[in-house]
């Protein structure tokens, strides 16, 4: 069974919910992170998919290009990485059709992947899919079938399925005792025990279905500088930071991963 790695490609300050104008004057560390991310997938020849924040494409042009040219796939992240239900039907086009743009003129290859910043596809964003739609997109993995205080579907279908002709991955979790945890990557692979990863891709596998993995280049980056945030952003952004590799290298090595579109065979 091969799983989707994926990659939500932005710098360390540009998650934890400052606005834009409060980016300006952050230290660039975006290339610590991916060049050792790069590295560590070439090492064992592993490809994934990369959704791009348009405003990194747009700053580091020369490092989403490296990351295309490595056989890497190129999705979107969207421009200003802001919650979907926050923008509205019209902000969320606006923001897509933005970062669409850049990346296709950068990389000249039609982009057909999208996550949101956040997570933030939920019920309270119905329309969401049809602007996919109409912006050319195959797929998206945004919906985590779980209940957080920021993002999820609770009870949302587990596996890959349809929304129009919008096929949706959803971020994999564990299913225990009725509930569904979450067990696709960042924060948690940092907060859980390595083994209750490798245990919730393995009976995803078990069952038939690949897993998806996600990581930011910053959870590679453990010198990133330290911002005085509230205990809900500051506790999943920077507990564990050092122990990413070496628990990474381990999944690496015992999953095989390919980029969404290939897992997807589109
Ligand atoms: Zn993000």
């Amino acid at each position: 069974m091969i799983n989707a790695f994926t990659v939500d490609l932005e710098d360390w300050y540009q998650g934890i919910e400052l606005p834009l104008g409060r980016w300006v004057g952050r230290e660039d560390r975006l290339r610590v992170g991916t060049d050792l991310l790069l590295e560590l997938l070439a090492d064992v020849r592993a490809r994934a998919t990369f959704f791009v924040l348009g405003s990194v494409a747009e700053r580091s042009p020369e490092v989403v290009r490296q990351i295309h040219a490595a056989g890497h796939e190129v999705g979107t992240h969207g421009y200003g990485h802001e919650f979907v239900y926050r923008l509205g039907p019209d902000g969320f086009r606006a923001d897509l059709e933005r970062s669409l743009r850049g990346l296709e003129q950068l990389l000249g290859v039609p982009v057909r992947g999208h996550r949101a910043p956040y997570f933030s596809i939920t019920r309270a964003t119905p329309w969401a899919f049809s602007v996919m739609e109409d912006c050319g997109l195959r797929y998206d993995s945004s919906v985590f079938p779980v209940r957080n205080y920021r993002y999820g579907i609770p009870d949302a279908p587990r596996f890959v399925y349809r929304v129009g002709s919008i096929i949706e991955f959803p971020l994999t979790t564990w299913r225990c005792l009725g509930h569904n945890l979450p067990a696709a990557g960042g924060a948690y692979f940092r907060l859980f025990p390595y083994t209750f990863i490798r245990r919730a891709l393995r009976d995803t596998n078990a069952a038939g279905q690949p897993a998806v993995f996600y990581l930011h280049p910053w959870e590679l980056d453990p010198g990133h500088p330290r911002l005085d945030l509230p205990m809900r952003i500051s506790l999943p952004h920077y507990r564990n930071l050092a122990q990413t590799r070496h628990r990474l290298e381990r999944l690496l090595s015992e999953f095989r991963f390919a980029p969404m579109g290939q897992v997807l065979a589109l």
